[in-house]
């Protein structure tokens, strides 16, 4: 994982401003539109149109999510990437990056070169206005609905192929994806969820076929709901409903979306008594000061950290039966890791000992937080014997810069 700001300064020094255009709307608040706070997660075909319409429409803050490089068959879909990119084997969030500054660099922008599902906190999520989901896979989807829902922040789902594409709001306690999963998708997340690869994981993405066309219309649509949201104007967005536009027959139509589902998980909101704000604590902080100072701030002996995934502690080679002992987050477990354990060439090893949980008897207290999986920003899910909490990593907050 890779994060950056990059700021230019404009070289405009007259008296027009660059939404000059726009203050000619009455409803249009300049002020809300430099304050705002977008997310874009995803920099392929959509993501590509979105963060144009995002640099020309003058939003202030754009944090941009992709853990990708930019290959040849992007080109044909991405408005921000040129040849040379793949020559050199560049990375589509910095790239994107680069090329919104030079569309417009009177805006911020922040890049993190790394996976949402597992190097962004959900306190970055809490500092947005709005979240554009520009993704092609159902984990990645779900894992943001859970997130966005917890925070109680809109996220805005855009999904193209061939001359066709949707769109669909969810807003948190109005519509939710995980509501609307078929047992197909849940046959599919969990065949994919089985993937000890993070590679393999994600490897339907980037094979939809589809144009630039469908794109733009789609990501358009997105962005100009998004531009509703920044304006306090919920009452005009498509929440609850979904878009559907097919190119090729010429309609489209607004779905009702069903309503949410009473046994759904996805629908946990963290009330505002329950979180806390730790400035004392970072992704930089062992594990040990970060139990000590739960104790002391919330006086009492029993801490646990729970996790929405496991720590490997032991792998054994199947075939030979030698057990390693290790704490590699298992969303960081990778082939080469499976290679280096494998005494024979093509021998299975076993995941045998594992934790979702983090107390007093971890194996390795001096560990910092960082290398069990926990990212900038995270907010940690902590339980006591009385209750549960929810704690940002407060001392992180200069970690992107976004205010
Ligand atoms: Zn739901």
């Amino acid at each position: 994982m890779a994060k950056k700001s990059l700021k230019l300064e404009s070289s405009h020094k007259n008296e027009v401003h660059w939404d000059d255009t726009f203050r000619l709307m009455s409803w249009w608040k300049t002020d809300d539109v430099k304050k705002a706070k977008v997310m874009v997660v995803g920099a392929g075909a959509l993501g590509n149109e979105v963060l144009k319409n995002l640099a020309l429409l003058n939003i202030g803050h754009i944090v941009i999510v992709d853990f990708d490089t930019i290959e040849y068959s992007n080109l044909c879909r991405s408005v921000l990437y040129r040849e040379s990119d793949v020559h050199s084997g560049k990375l589509k969030s910095q790239i994107a990056a680069e090329r919104v500054l030079e569309i417009n660099p009177n805006i911020h922008v922040e890049y993190i070169n790394g996976d949402i599902m597992i190097d962004v906190g959900l306190g970055l999520f809490r500092k947005m206005d709005v979240i554009i989901g520009c993704l092609d896979n159902r984990i990645a989807r779900l894992f943001i609905n859970k997130y966005a829902f917890k925070v109680n922040k809109t996220w805005i789902d855009g999904a193209i192929e061939n001359l066709s594409g949707q769109l669909t709001i969810y807003q948190p306690t109005v519509s939710c994806y995980e509501c609307r999963l078929t047992d197909s998708d849940w046959a599919n997340i969990r065949f994919k969820l089985g993937c000890a690869d993070i590679a393999k994981r994600n490897s339907t993405q980037g094979r939809v076929p589809t144009t630039p066309i469908s794109a733009s219309i789609i990501a358009a649509m997105q962005v100009q709901e998004a531009l509703k949201i920044i304006h306090h104007n919920e009452k005009h967005t498509m929440a609850g409903q979904q878009f559907k536009y097919d190119g090729m027959n010429n309609w489209m139509f607004n779905f009702e979306l069903e309503p949410l589902k009473e046994d759904c998980d996805s629908h946990y909101a963290i009330k505002a008594d329950e979180l806390i704000i730790a400035n004392e604590l970072s992704h930089n902080s062992t594990i040990s000061e970060t139990i000590e100072w739960l104790k002391n701030r919330l006086n009492t002996q029993k801490i646990a950290i729970t996790l929405n995934y496991k720590i490997v502690l032991e792998i054994t080679t199947l075939s030979t039966n030698k057990s390693y002992d290790i704490i590699i987050p298992e969303p960081h477990f990778t082939e080469k890791m499976h290679l280096k354990y494998q005494v024979e060439p093509g021998e299975a090893i076993g995941f045998t000992k594992y934790c979702s949980e983090i107390n007093s008897n971890f194996p390795d207290l001096t560990l910092k937080l960082k290398n069990i999986g926990i990212p900038p920003l995270q907010i940690l899910t902590v339980e006591t014997d009385q209750d549960i909490f929810f704690v940002e990593l407060g001392g992180d907050h200069g970690y992107l810069n976004l205010n």
